[in-house]
């Protein structure tokens, strides 16, 4: 229910997703058969067999070596049994979930998903997850669709527990959904990542004092204040301000986060969890970390 009203919400107020929503994403597997199927021309006919371009012994090359992980990814897998040592359970601190978010991240910004891109072992994973679960990393996001953190930190089923409202603000059953990863699941990490362009921060700054219709107005409830605290010179962008203003989102949800979680903060005070805000550019694909909040930020500037 909660998902669905959020997704009504970006369809009301971010019309300009719309257009963006018919780009390809970037993906060069994609791309390759695509083009493929162009040059095959008129119907029925098979692509002919000619010698293998430079371009293509680079693509050969790269399936290679994804398989070669693959293959790896398959041992590890079958070397795992039961929760202990579920599929995501090896990030063991906070410091090293935080690690394998930013290494999965940097392959899919370079177009070398590998984690997420064969499915190597759907069948075994299934198998596997089935015993139970231990995500190592907890994302708190937009429910935009050009989001989808299995993708943009490059891994599979079983290793994120997902938390997704517009504007990355979480409510109270996002609050018990995150503080169920992280007491009952082990997760060791919670990043709230905003987004560049999110048009739930949008609807809240162009609609000023002005309610917004039907349940939209509970994100101008949890982003109160927010637009005045970021000040906006004049001369600068609109685009600019924008961008200014997702982040501080990001940093002030992630303090929702802390301050409203006595689990959440008991954690992250004994060493075994840490809270990241983070923003994604939408176009390069790249997450923008931004320091972890800690339990001595000032309570007063989560207004909730
Ligand atoms: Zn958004």
């Amino acid at each position: 229910m909660k998902t669905a009203l959020s997704l009504l919400a970006l369809l009301l107020i971010a019309p300009q997703g719309a257009a963006l929503a018919n780009e390809e994403p970037q993906s060069s597997y994609r791309e390759s058969s695509a083009k493929g199927s162009h040059r095959a021309g008129k119907e029925g006919e098979k692509k002919p067999a000619r010698p293998a371009k430079a371009g293509e012994g680079k693509e050969a090359a790269r399936l290679k070596a994804l398989e070669q992980e693959n293959s790896r990814l398959r041992q590890e897998l079958a070397q795992k049994s039961g929760v202990a040592a579920a599929p995501g359970a090896e990030a063991a601190s906070p410091e090293g979930a935080l690690a394998e978010l930013k290494a999965g991240n940097g392959r899919f910004a370079a177009g070398t998903r590998t984690r997420t891109q064969m499915g190597y072992n759907d069948i075994a994973l299934r198998q596997t997850l089935a015993k139970g679960q231990a995500p190592f990393a907890v994302i708190v996001t937009c429910s935009d669709s050009r989001l989808g953190d299995n993708f943009i930190f490059d891994q599979e089923l079983g290793r994120l527990f997902t938390v997704r409202e517009a504007g990355n603000c979480p409510d109270t059953q996002s609050l018990a959904s995150i503080e169920y990863a992280v007491e009952h699941l082990g997760s060791k990490v919670v990043v709230v990542m905003g987004h560049e362009s999110c048009g739930a921060v949008k609807a809240v700054l162009e609609s000023g004092p002005t309610p917004l219709p039907g349940n939209l107005w509970s994100l101008q409830s949890a982003m109160c204040g927010l637009v005045d605290s970021v000040h906006h010179p004049a001369g600068e962008s609109m685009a600019v301000h924008m961008s200014h203003l997702v982040e501080a989102n990001a940093v002030r949800q992630a303090k929702v986060v802390l301050t409203r979680s006595g689990i959440v903060e008991h954690l992250c005070k004994a060493g075994k969890l840490s809270v990241v805000p983070a923003v994604y550019d939408l176009a390069s694909g790249q997450v923008r970390f931004l320091p972890a909040i800690t339990s001595e930020a000032p309570k007063s500037e989560a207004h909730h």
